[in-house]
């Protein structure tokens, strides 16, 4: 599968792709994401159940398993991520006479099926489940339920990897004590405190008070999807049609330490990315494969039958990695504190400012929807590093590490407390509209200690953060059902056969299926909260 990939690839990098973009890819200056489907298919789409499996009136329990036939054929159509939008008013309205034990056995059944491998023949299906706002009775319920049963976990007490459960904060109808749904604000907190899951999107932030709660929200691993120059707005219905990544630290190693060099490097790699992008944007309007997809009507403008009327309404995203690292190697400096932040702050700031400046003008100049997104850089964190290593920065500190930071995340070995990170954070949030995300990471799972989590989400909140996770390694016996951080074997049943689950880059995954360059971050994170207590520290594992 690996190699055959990587020949496709290669085949697209020398056949499809234009020279000069080619070269930008293969000297890790501006990475192309999802290049095997360049000239076959999108990226990633938000949706509602309705639009999947239509209003015909059947028994809850099939309705959900018409949902995951469809998720998993809608999955081989596109590259990435499936974000449902409002999905407890979307599957409130299939609820009939079911009590809450068959309703949480049938999400049991559901979230069983989409982590048994199937997507592509060997992944699962990345799916994202927006909820939080539905006051009905029905729409209550089903949240309550469906979180019962993630938290639940597999037969065994095992936690589910899939789907992401992303939950809404909203003043007026959770967010304060008084309001309708603050309860189910609070049972979501108290999964997240063992399951990292749900994830939280702030509807009140400045970016995002500016529309409709129940019209936007997450897909994939943070995409947002919001404006649009050519039709409806929100998220339903469109998604990211592709993106590029572009390495801001190769940028700082090529202008030697000079700021005005490094801005006329980063405009010409802009320009690189926009090019990259408005050619992929042509070749899916000629090539893509989407004959089976106009009749589902799952795209804004489908039903033209023509490529380019659906794709306008997606976003083509510029995404960057490693601020921190490049500001490191401007400055010629480790910027291992808070204090050394600050002093770069309004400097790092205006390259992100720069940045979407770029893709607003550029979205007036084509009449495409360009965005800029705080790039998760799953497997180009390592790539990026070691390929500069061997080719121009092997002297500098921040290439010998194995990994560039994400996005604008200060460096994930700073001792820094969770106040200080997410208010250094914060600002660049609404600057990326293509989405980003904030963590938090916790020395061990909080479990009881809800009142910690809720203090980061509502800080960050405060702190105008869209998007926000908290993260904490996750072990468990797969023999006893044992949970917590386990060094070694289980302290139980001696067992040695342990999952360790971890988020790194949006999605849980499992740690040693990680890329080298995730490995070594992993080990590199300082944790903002102990699970018990405030403080900072590093993992001794
Ligand atoms: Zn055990």
């Amino acid at each position: 599968m690996e190699a055959g990939q990587d020949s496709k690839k290669k085949d697209i990098l020398s056949n499809i792709v234009t020279k000069r973009y080619a070269e930008k890819h293969d000297s890790r200056t501006c990475h192309i994401h999802d290049l095997e489907y360049y000239n076959t298919t999108y990226n990633c789409l938000g949706i509602s159940v309705k639009d999947m499996v239509g209003d015909r009136k059947r028994s809850f329990g099939n309705m959900m398993n018409a949902l995951h036939r469809a998720i998993v054929e809608l999955t081989n159509m596109q590259s990435g991520g499936i974000g449902f939008i409002h999905f407890d008013s979307d599957v409130a309205a299939y609820i009939e006479e079911e009590n809450d034990e068959e309703i949480i056995e049938i999400f049991h059944e559901f979230f069983l099926d989409l982590n048994m491998s199937t997507r592509k023949g060997c992944e699962n299906p990345y799916v994202t489940f927006n909820f939080g706002l539905a006051t009905s009775k029905k729409g209550r319920r089903a949240s309550f339920l469906m979180l019962e049963a993630y938290e639940r976990g597999d037969g065994r007490g095992n936690p589910f990897i899939f789907p992401n459960m992303v939950f809404k904060i909203k003043t007026g109808i959770n967010q304060e004590e008084d309001t309708e749904n603050h309860d189910l604000y609070m049972k979501a907190l108290d999964v997240t405190a063992k399951r990292m899951v749900p994830t939280y999107f702030n509807c009140d932030s400045k970016a995002n008070a500016l529309f409709p709660a129940d019209t936007i929200g997450i897909m994939g691993c943070r995409s947002r999807v919001v404006t649009n120059v050519n039709g409806r707005e929100g998220s339903l219905n469109r998604g990211n049609v592709a993106c590029v990544t572009l390495n801001l630290v190769q940028m700082a190693y090529q202008s030697e330490g000079d700021l005005d060099r490094f801005y006329i490097i980063l405009d010409e790699n802009l320009a690189d990315a926009r090019g990259v992008l408005l050619h992929r944007f042509q070749t899916l309007c000629e090539q893509g494969i989407f004959e089976e997809y106009y009749g589902k009507g799952y795209y804004l403008g489908a039903e033209s039958c023509d490529a380019r009327e659906m794709l306008k309404n997606g976003t083509l995203s510029i995404g960057f990695i490693g601020l921190w690292d490049a500001m490191a190697v401007l400055k010629g400096r480790t910027i291992d504190s808070a204090s050394i932040i600050k002093e770069y702050y309004e400097e790092a700031i205006a390259i992100i400012r720069h940045m979407r400046e770029y893709t607003d003008k550029i979205t007036e100049e084509d009449h495409l929807n360009f965005s800029l997104l705080a790039t998760a850089a799953e497997g180009v964190t390592g790539s990026f590093a070691q390929y500069d290593s061997a080719h121009q920065g092997k002297d500098f500190e921040v290439c010998k590490k194995g990994y560039y930071t994400n996005s604008f995340h200060v460096p994930v070995n700073m001792d820094v407390s969770y106040q200080e990170k997410i208010a250094l954070e914060g600002e660049f949030h609404s600057l990326c509209n293509g989405g980003s995300i904030t963590y938090v990471e916790f020395c061990e799972m909080p479990g009881r200690n809800v009142e910690a989590v809720q203090e980061i989400i509502e800080y960050a909140c405060k702190m105008d953060c869209n998007y926000i996770g908290i993260n904490f390694p996750m072990d468990h016996c797969t023999d006893c059902g044992y949970m917590g951080r386990i060094v070694g074997k289980c302290p139980c049943c001696q067992s040695a056969a342990i999952r360790r689950l971890r988020r790194v880059s949006g999605y849980l995954a499992e740690e040693d299926k990680f890329t080298a360059g995730k490995r070594k971050e992993l080990k590199d994170r300082r944790f903002h909260m102990a699970a018990n207590s405030m403080g900072v520290g590093r993992y001794d594992g």
